[in-house]
This record gives C-alpha cells, sequence and structure tokens, in this order.
C-alpha cells in the first residue's frame, strides 16, 4: 500500500499562491479607512461616505479657470501655450469662456504662437 500522490506538490504550490493572492487583497481593504486612517473594523476601505467622496475628491484636478474640482474623466485639455507647450486642465463651460471672452488673458494662448501652430 502506498499513500504516495503524484500531484501532492503540485497542489501545494497552488495553495500557496491562492492565499498569497487573498492576503493582497486584504490588504488594501484591511479595515482602516484610505482617507483619514480610522479603524473601523470593516472590510471596506471607507469608513464613511463621505471619507469615501472626500478621497475620490483629491483625485480629482482643479479648473484653472474657476478653481473647483473637475469630475474625473471630464477634463478639458486647454493649450495655454504651443511652444513649449503647457496645456491646463478645465471644465468644459469654463473652456468656452477661455475662448470665446477676454475674461481670462493669462489662460489664452499667444496669438502669434497660434498663428505659428497653424501655419505648420
Ligand atoms: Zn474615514
Ligand atoms: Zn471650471
Ligand atoms: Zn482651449
Amino acid at each position: 500500500m502506498s499513500f504516495y500522490v503524484p500531484h501532492a506538490s503540485e497542489e501545494f504550490e497552488q495553495t500557496n499562491t491562492y492565499i498569497d493572492e487573498k492576503k493582497g487583497v486584504f490588504d488594501w481593504d484591511d479595515g482602516y479607512c484610505r482617507f483619514c486612517g480610522k479603524d473601523f473594523q470593516s472590510e471596506s476601505s471607507f469608513c464613511s461616505k463621505k471619507c469615501e467622496e472626500k478621497y475620490k475628491d483629491t483625485l480629482k484636478t482643479p479648473c484653472d479657470v474657476c478653481g473647483k474640482k473637475i469630475d474625473l474623466f471630464k477634463e478639458v485639455r486647454h493649450h495655454i501655450s504651443y511652444f513649449p507647450e503647457r496645456v491646463s486642465f478645465v471644465h468644459a463651460s469654463c473652456h468656452n469662456k477661455i475662448h470665446k471672452t477676454n475674461l481670462f488673458p493669462h489662460l489664452k494662448p499667444n496669438k502669434d504662437e497660434i498663428d505659428k501652430f497653424c501655419k505648420k
């Protein structure tokens, strides 16, 4: 009689990998709030909805026109200068204001530069 199992070591390795993956996930959401660091003893990333909102807010880019945060992936790339390239992130509505009014002369690209850029 033999208790030799040919695939035993292989199975053991797979189990180890599985545990490591679990641990990795657990480390990420370890019951400490990602924003304020509070230990709230629950398998989540934030202690409250408020902290989640605030954390997401820190990932957003402020608008160079109005200073308010722009929703993620809603940023409009506006060229302040083409040579050298300087890009500013603004709201779509604020972008219109830059181009259609003279309220933000410091954000307008230099007219000579636009001419040069367009003639290229
Ligand atoms: Zn918190
Ligand atoms: Zn804005
Ligand atoms: Zn623009």
